[in-house]
């Protein structure tokens, strides 16, 4: 690596990248190519010769931003927000540039210290049990995705359980859910080794906005204690990933103490807005529960990949990650000194991801960043607004963060539609989305509930304004009039 020569070509890449986001308004946000487009446009195999950064720069501008979908785009409203940031980026490309493998303390000492020191600032700033910080006997870890820091769980809950019960009860362990639950759970069960016959999925209803019932935990609890089963873990929500709605925590965590089970908290979206003190009671009870995280990439301006994982017991993830060869032997893990973050996660390797969260705290302080997940909000609000003025649409649940959840009302499709049940209903949202989407104007999803097909609305791309919203909801409206046009579809 010549200094010089990485000088040089960094400045032409952050200069491109600068580009992209004057531009990016530009593009279709979702990429409109056919499977298989690049194959076609580049050759065959790798070249034999160095080729210049400025002819490489050219094809990405010609060849991969076509086939890019455009998630830092102000018209991108679709899944969960990917909110990049510039303090975001630049921490990515500190760690990036230092390009440490802090798997132990001694293999980099700031990559662990800073870790654990900024989930404790996190955490702080969530209002976490004193119990989830490192203070507090507890602690954090920064992993790459939910899946990952779920799956860490529950082999921690697992191997716990077990060391109690004994190993030839594994086959009683029993996983509770929700089917709001996102599905990473069931794969995380699935590799720990839950039987399939033992994760129970408790039913949502729409009269209790697709939240967890306590008492329909009581009683899937009781039935499988009855017949000898041991309960293990339960996930509880907030802000599930088709509606964003929010597991009462509280009563959850009551029923899973009297049981000896482990309570995951999965805030992977909407974590990130309680550092707001006005959605802070929506992690009311969190203090009985085993573990908590969000995804700091998702709404935490923070570049993916960023998970930020809190546990009451480090010790129940390490005892079940813990390795210990002899090549990373090293004074300061024997002497019980430090952590070594490697027994927290599933690889040995890992990133210096740190640095980004901690750029992202100190450029922005935490005033700001709950301003700006308070200006999503608004505008969230601002939208459902709009909605409420159609009256050919519905909103389909309340909002609590910045997803508004609607769809075209029954009675309107009733009035231009030969055939009408709610599989037509479902047909028509489906067409709105779809021709929405290949207008490239902005870029929405779906999420189906209890059968019901709802459109998403996610606002949290950090240069969504108003104007963005606006211009968003009337093309919704556009394609909505063609295609209430009696007769056309
Ligand atoms: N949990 C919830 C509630 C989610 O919405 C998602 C993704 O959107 C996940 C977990 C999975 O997150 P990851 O992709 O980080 O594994």
């Amino acid at each position: 690596l010549d200094p010089e020569e990485f000088r040089k070509q960094g400045h032409m890449i952050v200069n491109f990248v600068a580009d992209y986001y004057q531009n990016i308004e530009k593009y279709p946000v979702c990429s409109q190519v056919n499977p298989g487009y690049l194959q076609k446009l580049v050759p065959n195999s790798a070249p034999d010769n160095p080729e210049p950064l400025e002819k490489i720069l050219q094809d990405v501008k010609r060849d991969i931003i076509p086939g890019i979908t455009h998630w830092q785009s102000p018209n991108f409203f679709a899944y969960f927000p990917s909110s990049g940031s510039t303090a975001g980026f630049l921490g990515e490309m500190l760690s990036v540039g230092f390009n440490v493998v802090g798997f132990n303390w001694i293999s980099s000492p700031a990559a662990t210290e800073l870790e654990s020191i900024v989930m404790d600032w996190f955490g702080k700033m969530l209002n976490l049990p004193y119990s989830f910080l490192f203070s507090g006997g507890g602690g954090g870890v920064l992993q790459g995705t939910t899946c990952e820091a779920m799956l860490c769980n529950i082999v921690a809950a697992r191997d716990q359980m077990l060391r109690k019960i004994g190993r030839e009860n594994f086959g009683k362990l029993v996983v509770y859910t929700s089917d709001q639950t996102h599905f990473s759970l069931k794969k995380a069960a699935h590799i720990a080794g839950i039987d399939p016959e033992n994760f129970r999925v408790i039913p949502t209803t729409k009269a209790n906005e697709y939240v967890l019932c306590p008492k329909s935990l009581r009683l899937a609890i009781l039935k499988d204690t009855k017949e000898g089963m041991v309960p293990l873990f339960l996930c509880a929500t907030i802000g599930t990933t088709s509606t964003t709605s929010v597991d009462p925590l509280r009563s959850l965590c009551e029923i899973a103490k009297e049981y000896g089970i482990w309570v995951h908290v999965d805030a992977a979206y909407a974590g990130s807005a309680c550092i707001c003190p006005e959605f802070q009671h929506f992690l009311d009870g969190i203090e009985n529960a085993n573990s908590f995280s969000l995804n700091a990439h998702k709404w935490f301006f923070s570049t993916l990949d960023c998970c930020c994982l809190w546990v009451k017991d480090p010790s129940a993830l390490t005892k079940a990650l813990s390795t210990n060869p002899e090549c990373l032997r090293n004074k300061a893990t024997e002497l019980n000194q430090v952590i070594d973050y490697k027994d927290w996660q599933i690889s040995l390797s890992r990133r210096f991801r740190a640095l980004k969260l901690w750029l992202v705290l100190r450029n922005y302080g935490v005033t700001s960043l709950r301003n700006l997940i308070r200006s999503h909000v608004n505008m969230a609000k601002h939208f459902e607004g709009l909605i409420a003025m159609d009256k050919r649409f519905e909103i389909f649940v309340p909002r609590k963060f910045a997803v508004v959840c609607f769809r075209i009302s029954p009675s309107v499709i009733s009035r231009v539609s030969t055939t009408f049940d709610e599989e037509q209903v479902n047909k028509f949202n489906t067409k709105l989305v779809e021709s929405i989407n290949s207008s490239g104007k902005l870029y929405l999803t779906h999420g189906v509930v209890g059968g019901i097909y709802i459109i998403r609305f996610a606002i949290g791309a950090s240069l969504t304004d108003y104007r963005h919203v606006d211009m968003a909801w009337k093309v919704i409206q556009d394609h909505a009039n063609v295609l209430l046009i009696p007769g056309s579809f």
